[in-house]
């Protein structure tokens, strides 16, 4: 494999450190041009000197001053604000961009990167939701590779490798149920943000984690892999898997299943994505059957969990409504780790936005960004009013 220069936003978050990780494993493969962050300054000046990137972006102008005083001198250019992230996706020498940026501020830099011809490693599923047609659409038009890192995506890729135009049945999403699997409703009315903030498998961003306990995370993940392998709603289905070993399944219309499997750990399909299609040796920890004699399976319980149902609907119901959908679930989530809103309004205010919202069939790109925005506000009204 030649060596390959890559950009990772969202450096200093969960998904990020761990690339940086796979970086680390890798020094002779992959080479770091690009560091950004919103607001963690100190890491991200560590992660700098560390790794010499050409540049790195601070999103918030206040950490600015302090990352360009620790940068003076080592050659590393320091940029901030939001388009200065759409400017260096496209410096000449990188080959992928790994997009590890968390909510809707993901799409516009996915689409610059791709506008100007570069791989995709995809971690911020919330681009393929707001604006999953438009950006297959520049994936085929620019002949990007599209390469997933959430771990039931990379696992449905890697279980389709080799296996050409053969159509697919169906796919499983593998989901571990999270902290409140097996709970009723009456349990979740009083449960607090540390509570639902306690993933029994992954350690995780915040927001990734709370739509975990909420089953909204297997929601987007039902709308990014429709796109990523251009299915239709009724064949993609989710089943709950709480020791999150099959990481997801393909069938295939022979009846034939494959499955991908391993521990819970995302530096694997982060790995996967950096280095595809070659596989490449590493000294990470081994899954053991032993170790999980029992692995079991059960159907997801959406009485409870109602977010999986509104995903499923916003999907069948198209055009914007999963872009008015992850906004509404961006604000309900903040809202939450703030203790504004409980547990159980979360699913209440993304309903009653979608409500609120008309629908809008064949969005631009531009009517999705204004979408966002006008979703976001509609959805914090009601939420004053709850
Ligand atoms: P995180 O909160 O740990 O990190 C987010 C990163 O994005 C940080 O570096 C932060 O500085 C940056 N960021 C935050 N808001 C931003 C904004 N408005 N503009 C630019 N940068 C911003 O989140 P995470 O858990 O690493 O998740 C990142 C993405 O990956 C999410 O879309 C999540 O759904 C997806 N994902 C995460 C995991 C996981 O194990 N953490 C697994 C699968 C998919
Ligand atoms: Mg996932």
């Amino acid at each position: 494999m030649k060596k390959r220069n890559i950009a990772i936003l969202g450096a200093t978050g969960s998904i990020g450190t761990q690339a940086l990780d796979v970086v680390r494993t890798f020094p002779e493969l992959l080479e770091v041009s690009v560091l950004t962050a919103a607001s963690n300054a100190e890491l991200l000046i560590k992660q700098a000197l560390e790794f010499k990137p050409r540049a790195v972006v601070i999103l918030q102008d206040e950490g600015y001053p302090k990352v360009k005083d620790a940068l003076e001198g080592s050659g590393i250019l320091v940029l901030s604000g939001g388009t200065a992230l759409e400017e260096v996706v496209q410096y000449e020498e990188i080959d992928v961009v790994l997009n590890a940026i968390v909510g809707s501020a993901g799409l516009r830099p996915t689409v610059k990167a791709i506008q100007s011809g570069k791989d995709i490693a995809l971690a911020n599923k919330e681009t393929l939701v707001v604006a999953g047609q438009l950006i297959m659409d520049l994936v085929q038009q620019h002949q990007v590779a599209m390469l997933p890192v959430d771990s039931e995506h990379s696992a449905i890729f890697q279980c389709l490798a080799g296996e050409g135009e053969n159509p697919i049945e169906k796919i499983y999403l593998t989901a571990s149920g999270g902290p409140f699997r097996g709970k009723d409703r009456a349990f979740l009315t009083h449960v607090t943000k540390q509570q639902a903030l306690k993933h029994p498998n992954w350690v995780m961003g915040a927001k990734i984690t709370i739509d975990s306990a909420s089953l909204m995370n297997k929601g987007l993940e039902v709308i990014e892999a429709k796109w990523l392998f251009g299915l239709e709603p009724d064949q993609i289905d989710v089943i709950v898997h709480p020791q999150s070993i099959v990481h997801s399944m393909v069938q295939f219309k022979d009846g034939s299943m494959k499955a991908q499997m391993g521990l819970p750990d995302m530096k694997l399909p982060i790995q996967h994505a950096l280095t595809y299609p070659c596989r490449q040796e590493n000294s990470f920890e081994r899954f053991n059957f032993l170790n999980y004699p029992s692995l079991t399976f059960e159907p997801a319980d959406t009485h409870t969990f109602r977010n999986l149902d509104l995903a499923y609907r916003a999907l069948n119901d198209g055009g914007d409504r999963p872009c008015v959908l992850n906004a509404a679930n961006e604000i309900a989530v903040s809202a939450f780790l703030e203790e504004k809103i409980s547990f159980l309004a979360m699913s209440e205010l993304i309903e009653a936005t979608m409500c609120q919202l008309k629908l809008v069939e064949t969005p631009t790109l531009d009517d999705l960004l204004a979408i966002d925005q006008e979703s976001r506000i509609v959805a914090r009204d009601l939420m004053n009013k709850m």
